[in-house]
């Protein structure tokens, strides 16, 4: 190795879908949204359609249209939809959209009846959330429009569905709510005659721990790639992503050295310092400045100083380290090595930041499994 890489460990892909599907009778669809929470769309989908998922989740048409380009024919839901989205590029693609408001759904059959297709449709209901969906009072209204729309041949009422604020947090009383309102929304639907085959409400926190939301599909994202919605819990899951650099160079310094811009760490004692390869452009967060965990040779060690645009420093004490030594900033935790859980609670995120600022940077991926 001689330049910073992520590697993506496909096989636990595969395994942590199988431990989802596991884990609910309905059909599971692998969020691959922000190319795959930056293990890469293309290969964590089908990763995931081996470990048993049927369906692919994005936030965009773009994200759809490049699996689609890439030859995946599994069925894939877009969820966010700006007016003026290109819809007929994913209806003729095969892509289910997402329908949030009665002028979306006019925008949407506009452009169908241009193009003599159906438009495959997924309704959305908000339930809390308060993002995208539309609201309960707006909610009969929609459903009458598409009703309307699928008796016209214009398009077909897939799915019903919603989304979660707060299923991480166990016993939240937001939950009950959601699902009561996800309910009423369903019966309103049937009254108006509309039966989607498909409802979903779940995403991974939910699809781990609470069965009464699965519905006919699950949308876990986060899982899938191994890293568990919940701190302090893992379910069984591995985690996917390695990000890893070579050390560049080792220096021995005297004491009361100042490191880095800045100088905010001063040297203790004399010490070896290692040059890492791998700056904020890269995903590290510049918020790890003299903190971040980094794994050498078998023992952990700190950032030393701020994080640069494109590297950083270690004190790595008295261990003997050699440059082209490798330094493992995170990875599944098998041997030590720290984890994305443990840069998450170094610097204040979630791990979902930690993986998708890595594999989104220009960081090369290497895939393996
Ligand atoms: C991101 C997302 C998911 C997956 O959420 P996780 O917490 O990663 O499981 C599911 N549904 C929607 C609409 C999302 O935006």
């Amino acid at each position: 190795m001689w330049q910073a890489e992520a590697v993506v460990d496909l096989a636990a892909i595969r395994a942590n879908v199988e431990l989802l599907k596991a884990k609910t009778s309905a059909e599971v669809m692998a969020v691959v949204k922000a190319d795959g929470y930056g293990h890469g769309a293309v290969h964590s989908a089908r990763a995931a359609l081996a470990g048993g998922a049927t369906w692919l989740g994005v936030r965009s048409l773009p994200e759809a249209l490049e699996l689609r380009a890439a030859g995946l024919t599994a069925p894939i839901l877009a969820w966010l939809l700006p007016p003026g989205t290109p819809l007929r590029e994913g209806v003729l693609a095969d892509v289910d959209l997402s329908v949030s408001s009665v002028g979306q759904l006019a925008e949407l059959a506009d452009e169908v009846r241009r193009i003599d297709r159906v438009a495959r449709v997924h309704l959305k209901i908000d339930t809390g959330l308060h993002r995208n969906g539309a609201p309960p009072d707006v909610w009969p209204k929609l459903v009458e429009a598409a009703a309307q729309a699928q008796a016209d041949g214009v398009l077909e009422i897939v799915g019903v569905w919603s989304h979660l604020a707060c299923a991480d947090e166990l016993g939240d009383p937001s939950i009950d709510r959601q699902l009561q309102v996800f309910h009423d929304a369903l019966a309103t639907a049937e009254l108006a005659g509309v039966a989607p085959r498909l409802r979903h409400i779940a995403n991974s926190a939910a699809t781990l721990t609470r069965p009464d939301t699965h519905f006919d599909l699950v949308r876990p994202g986060v899982a899938v790639y191994g890293l568990s919605p919940i701190a302090g819990e893992t379910f069984g899951l591995r985690p996917a992503m390695t990000v890893r650099a070579p050390i560049a160079l080792v220096k021995r310094v005297p004491a009361g050295e100042g490191v880095s811009y800045g100088h905010t760490y001063v040297t203790a004692r004399e010490t070896t310092l290692c040059l890492i390869p791998i700056g904020y452009a890269d995903g590290v967060p510049r918020h790890a400045s003299s903190s971040g965990p980094v794994w050498v040779n078998g023992r952990r060690f700190e950032i030393a100083g701020r994080v640069c645009m494109d590297q950083f420093v270690l004190d790595c004490d008295d261990a003997l380290v050699t440059a082209g030594d490798e330094a493992i900033l995170f990875g599944p935790g098998d041997d030590g090595e720290p984890t994305a859980d443990d840069w998450a609670a170094t610097v204040g995120t979630i791990n979902y930041e930690i993986v998708t600022r890595f594999g989104r940077s220009g960081v090369p991926r290497r895939y393996r499994g």
